[in-house]
């Protein structure tokens, strides 16, 4: 496929910035342009209403589905540590492999890993295909992309699943495009349409206002990313029996390692796992002042979050974001910190047991989702709370 912007006819709304789920418009001199982000996942299309976007799909040509069979799932695993993500993923897979009497696969890329693939199994894997070797210790998109698909094009599944990580969010574009098949990214809804065998992916679209269901009726495998805490995963089972497979390393081994570059060692704070977030919004006032919610996180042992304007204002970067277009969050402790609450915001918190609002405006939406709220200024009340906790 491919994208470009008709200038004549792009008048400089932005509506395809907020469309972009991946961040990949600006507008410069009042016309948009494409970045080099852009997973050409179509989605911005709609929202322009001047006709200004052109996007070509490519031709491609229908595959024998009935080929193909199973479930994968990308364990993601950081320095022998697996993904939350992946466990939620498995434990989804399995109840639609019932549906589709068909088994669950786990995908585990890396080096010095055999101790997790028991782990997979309990967590309700049937099977672990286990690729260890020391240039896949470190994760790169073009490496495990290529590793990935051509354990697809031989094992033939049916359904990939994988972790809307930012790891997992540049991985699977990767394989979907190598692979000529679609990709539903950030689904919030996995099912399974029976005498179809299809799945159904479902996903918010248009800017939230409606969710959109998804299927991949002619191409396989049938791709999804999920975001961290969508799905449960099931009670682990240490006695649960799988099959461990572990595979012959590709040859030959240069043509991958060549490729490993730019390796993303980015995701440092984990959002996805803190207990406890604050989160700034624009009303913290500039990027010197983040640092006041940073202590608050720090004395909280706590992890820092912002709102999209913040992201876009350049303060924080853009692995921090929460809400639609950012990471989903489930802490028990949420703090607000300037942050207005719009509905694209409140849509990345998931299930939080204590929200506290901090906000100048007593009528703030935040408030009316907040279990605490707090009318003042947050430069003023932050420290405050920092001298009290500490
Ligand atoms: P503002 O709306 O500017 O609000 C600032 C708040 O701070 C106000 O409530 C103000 O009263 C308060 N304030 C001001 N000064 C102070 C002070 N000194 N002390 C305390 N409070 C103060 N947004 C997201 O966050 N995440 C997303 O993923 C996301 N995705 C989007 C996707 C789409 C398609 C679209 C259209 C929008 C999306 N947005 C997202 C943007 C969202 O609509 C809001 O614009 C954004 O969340 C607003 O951020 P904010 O609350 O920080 O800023
Ligand atoms: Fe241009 Fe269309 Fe984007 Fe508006 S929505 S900025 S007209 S490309
Ligand atoms: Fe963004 Fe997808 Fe449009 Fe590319 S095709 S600019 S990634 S919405």
């Amino acid at each position: 496929a491919s994208i470009d912007i008709i200038k004549e006819q792009c008048i400089g709304c932005k509506k395809c910035v907020g469309a972009c789920p991946f961040g990949a418009i600006e507008i410069i001199g009042k016309k948009a342009e494409i970045k080099d982000n852009c997973t050409l996942c179509g989605v911005c299309v709609e929202s322009c209403k001047f006709n200004a976007i052109n996007f070509e799909f490519d031709v491609v040509e229908n595959v024998d589905i009935s080929n193909y069979e199973g479930i994968f799932v990308f364990a993601e695993q950081r320095y022998g540590k697996l993904k939350t993500v992946s466990l939620e993923l498995i434990g989804k897979a399995k109840s639609l492999a019932q549906e589709l009497n068909t088994s669950v696969t786990a995908v585990l890329l890396g080096h010095s890993i055999d101790n997790l693939s028991k782990e997979l199994i309990a967590y309700g894997a049937d099977k672990v295909l286990v690729m260890d070797a020391p240039w896949l210790n470190d994760f790169n998109d073009h490496v495990y992309g290529e590793v990935m698909v051509k354990l697809i094009k031989d094992y033939k599944p049916e359904i990939v699943l994988i972790g809307a990580t930012s790891n997992g969010r540049s991985l699977a574009p990767h394989i979907s495009s190598s692979l000529r098949t679609g990709l539903t990214a950030d689904c919030t809804v996995l099912d399974i349409d029976k005498e179809e065998r299809l799945l159904l992916q479902t996903r918010p679209a248009f800017g939230g206002n409606l969710m959109a269901t998804i299927v991949c009726e002619n191409h396989r495998p049938q791709m999804s990313t999920v975001r961290p805490k969508v799905f449960k995963p099931l009670e682990p089972d240490y006695s649960r029996e799988g099959i461990i497979n572990i595979l012959p390393i590709p040859t030959p081994v240069e043509r991958f390692v060549e490729k490993i570059k730019n390796i993303d060692n980015n995701e440092t704070i984990s959002l996805a796992d803190a207990d406890i977030i604050v989160s700034v919004g624009k009303g913290i006032g500039s990027a010197k002042n983040i640092q006041l919610a940073k202590d608050l996180a720090d004395v909280l042992g706590g992890a820092l979050g912002a709102s999209r304007s913040v992201v876009d204002s350049g303060w924080i970067p853009y692995s921090q974001q929460i809400g639609q277009t950012g990471k989903t969050v489930a802490p028990k402790i949420y703090i607000a910190c300037g942050i207005s609450g719009a509905i694209q915001h409140i849509a990345g918190l998931a299930d939080i047991e204590t929200i506290v609002a901090i906000n100048i405006d007593p009528d703030a939406p935040i408030f009316k989702v907040a279990h605490y709220g707090i009318v003042g200024d947050c430069r003023e009340i932050l420290p405050m709370l920092i001298k009290k906790i500490k």
